[in-house]
């Protein structure tokens, strides 16, 4: 498809084990080599040919604001100016702690990290020591980031290269952790009957993104808060994808449920490695030092990420009142990629949530995992492909989220559109 980027995976694979940093970029999943990138601009991304395309991968999710903003671009450049990374307490770590504090009321004390995935371990190991149990809950198809705990019918890239409980994870680590299906009340209370005592933290993606996008069934999130508070478990909100992404807050701020822990990361860091882990103060208290719950990081707290996460958050804020006009557009635009798929009579259930979607290639609903993996995955892939060509790039996998941001105009949506429409022509 692109010559150099063949060429360049080509080389990558001599040197990079699987060609990668993170294995969902290899595009395993759609079949044909991964795309490399120049660079990238707005919501338009750049293929090492030099081919622009509509980006609704957006990293994975941080960059809502777009690519090389201006803003962050001058913070990094103005932070490097000064140092990269101290290795002793800056005021801005506190500015990021009580913007964050702030914008989410159930956080009372956040320790930042510099990935989602240790953010979770460090909600974990809080969890299990404030309660003394072991056990923890997680949901199929959720995605948690990849400590051992968590690869446990794990979604996004462990889901889409079938791999969902790792090799190398400790049997006896695997055996700690319950996973139940998304959505099913009833298997919640059944287990919580048997196994609530023994539950240090049931841990969520509130709105899943790892399935492909899965909303909470009304009800789903109200009875956890309600059989984790009644068993005096841990409820963690796994809030890496959701936090700032719908209002200026977490997901939790649009629904009014208060989880004990949640994790943060993508969005706070504006393209930066970051991650936070905050909530109650009587659970976090107890990290070290003022604790014994040990948690550390050479990187955790760095200057350039802070500045980053900063000054994305700053472009936020005051974009805040944009938030229901950016759900708009977005459904605007769900609702017309439906139609289109209507009348070319392919089935499909688009879901969504502001600007997080994903086609599921089915009737649908899809509520859970097992009713996601009756998509039509190859057909995704030519779909994909075809979007490809013509300018669009997608999430290369029938289970991850496409992202909006705040960068796509009103060009950019009917571009993306008619690409659609001449995709489903040609598939
Ligand atoms: C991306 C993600 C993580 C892991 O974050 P990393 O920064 O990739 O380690 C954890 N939880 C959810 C819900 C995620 O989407």
């Amino acid at each position: 498809m692109s010559q150099s980027s063949d060429k360049l995976f080509f080389e990558a694979r001599q040197f990079i084990a699987g060609g990668v940093n993170s294995p969902v970029r290899s595009w395993q999943a759609v079949g044909g080599e991964p795309l490399f990138v120049r660079e990238a601009k707005g919501c338009k991304i750049f293929d090492s040919d030099g081919k622009q395309y509509i980006d609704f991968v957006l990293a994975w999710g941080p960059m809502i604001i777009g690519h090389s903003h201006p803003e962050i671009v001058a913070a990094i450049f103005h932070t490097a100016q000064k140092g990269t990374c101290y290795g002793a307490p800056t005021a801005a770590e506190t500015q990021m702690a009580k913007t964050i504090c702030e914008a989410i009321p159930s956080i009372e004390l956040i320790r930042m990290t510099s990935s989602g995935t240790e953010a979770v371990m460090t909600a974990i190991r809080l969890a299990r020591s404030f309660t003394g149990r072991d056990l923890i809950v997680k949901f199929d198809g959720c995605y948690h980031g990849h400590a051992d705990s968590l690869l446990v019918k794990a979604g996004s890239g462990a889901l889409t290269l079938g791999i969902p409980g790792s090799k190398g994870v400790p049997r006896c680590l695997a055996e700690l952790t319950l996973s139940l299906p998304y959505n099913d009340n009833g298997i919640l209370e059944e287990t919580m009957e048997h196994y609530g005592e023994r539950l240090a933290a049931v841990i969520v993606e509130p709105v899943a993104g790892n399935m492909g996008v899965v909303l909470p069934r009304p009800g789903f999130l109200e009875k956890l808060r309600e059989l984790t508070a009644k068993y005096g478990i841990v409820l963690i909100f796994d809030e890496v994808i959701t936090g700032f992404r719908f209002t200026f807050g977490g997901y939790q701020n649009l629904i009014g449920i208060k989880p004990d822990l949640t994790c943060l990361g993508k969005i706070i860091g504006g393209g930066l490695p970051v991650g936070a882990c905050g909530g109650r103060k009587e659970i976090m208290e107890r990290l070290a030092p003022a604790g014994d719950v040990y948690q550390a990081g050479t990187l955790s707290g760095n200057i350039l990420a802070i500045n980053a996460g900063l000054a994305t958050l700053r472009i936020l804020k005051a974009k805040c009142a944009y938030y229901p006009q950016l759900k708009t557009k977005a459904e605007q635009f769900h609702n017309i990629v439906e139609k289109l798929f209507v009348a070319k009579g392919i089935p499909v259930c688009i879901n969504n949530f502001h600007t997080m979607f994903t086609p599921f290639f089915q009737e649908g609903p899809v509520f859970d995992l097992n009713s996601a993996q009756k998509s039509d995955a190859d057909l995704f892939s030519r779909f994909f492909h075809g979007m490809l060509k013509n300018g669009v790039w997608l999430a290369p996998s029938q289970f991850e989220a496409n992202f909006g941001s705040f960068a796509h105009s009103d060009a950019d949506i009917a571009f993306a559109l008619n690409a659609c429409a001449a995709t489903l022509k040609e598939i």
